[in-house]
């Protein structure tokens, strides 16, 4: 199985994450601006070789999950990420408020359904996390979900985590690596970017009111995603502490991270076998003696 390497802001396996410590800038001795896009550059070159290797290989997929509080950058982060991967390997997958049809079953089936086969790179755009971050916010969002028990909602929240890390450890045994970013950007930051959308002209679609009501949650969004990624942060399914208030080191760091993945993973091209090349041999004849 899987396991992740180390990097400074992989979240530590044994229930000690501190959110306060989190770093939400780059550090002093990161790259510039353009040290970041060069380097991020060379890492989507060399994402776009591996990604070739792993549809091949065909054993594994790839699972990233990104969260993130409202104007991180998730969205900036993938298109950056994947720019240079083949569409037919990858696919994006956003999860929204759940629909009827999606409430109707256990909170995982939505994104069970969107997962991504061997050979490929799926990507959640939020996740089933949603169900231990924005409805431990607002838990007045369980009554649409018609659970058949009314535990206490500390032991809801635990259940909740409990299912998550046993769904991980299913999917990484069968071959799923599974890596999860959450986008850490800082509560000043946020806030400067909710100005710019109202301010810039094309950012105006940007804006929602929503994410400033969403805002004013923000210490209870802190306690929910601690609490998650302590309980969820596995050498199998890691969690990544990403500083996010720099957009340019946040894509360079995800890259490095994506990519260092790929390359442990020992993909390689299928060898054919001796059976094999004496049937190419015997086609290749075939072709040179058409006329
Ligand atoms: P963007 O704003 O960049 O388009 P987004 O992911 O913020 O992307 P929105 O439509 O603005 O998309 O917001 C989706 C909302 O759905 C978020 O507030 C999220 O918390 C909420 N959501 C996601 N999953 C669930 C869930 N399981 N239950 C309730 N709300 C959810
Ligand atoms: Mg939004």
């Amino acid at each position: 199985m899987f396991e992740a390497a180390p990097n400074p802001y992989l979240v530590p396996f044994d229930g000690s994450f501190d959110l306060g410590d989190a770093a939400t800038a780059p550090p002093d001795d990161a790259p510039g601006k353009k040290g970041c896009k060069k380097r991020l550059e060379d890492q989507i070159d060399e994402l776009r070789d591996l990604q070739r290797m792993l549809y091949a290989h065909d054993h594994h997929s790839v699972l990233l999950v990104f969260q993130a509080m409202d104007a991180a950058g998730k969205d900036g982060t993938i298109r950056a990420v994947m720019s240079g991967v083949n569409p037919a390997g990858c696919q994006v997958s956003s999860f929204k408020v759940p629909s009827s049809e999606e409430l109707d079953h256990d909170f995982l089936w939505r994104s069970a359904r969107r997962l991504p086969e061997r050979g490929r790179i799926g990507i959640f755009n939020r996740s089933y996390y949603e169900e231990v971050l924005v409805v431990r916010v607002h838990p007045e969002y369980l009554g649409g979900q018609r659970l058949p028990d009314r535990v206490p909602l500390d032991q809801l929240w635990r259940e909740r985590h409990e299912s998550i890390r046993d769904h991980e450890k299913h999917l990484a045994r069968n071959g799923t690596v599974i890596l999860k970013f959450w986008l850490n950007v800082s509560h000043a930051e946020q806030r400067e970017r909710f100005i710019a959308r109202l301010d810039e002209p094309e950012k105006n679609w940007k804006f929602s009111s929503g994410d400033v009501r969403e805002r004013g949650f923000w210490a209870d969004y802190m306690d929910a995603y601690e609490d998650a990624l302590r309980a969820t942060s596995r050498p199998w399914a890691p969690w990544y502490a990403i500083p996010a208030d720099s957009k340019p080191y946040m894509r360079m760091c995800v890259a490095e991270i994506v990519v260092e993945t790929l390359r442990g993973l020992g993909l390689r091209y299928p060898e054919a076998t001796a059976k094999e090349r004496q049937k190419f041999a015997e086609m290749r004849a075939l072709l040179e003696g058409e006329d």
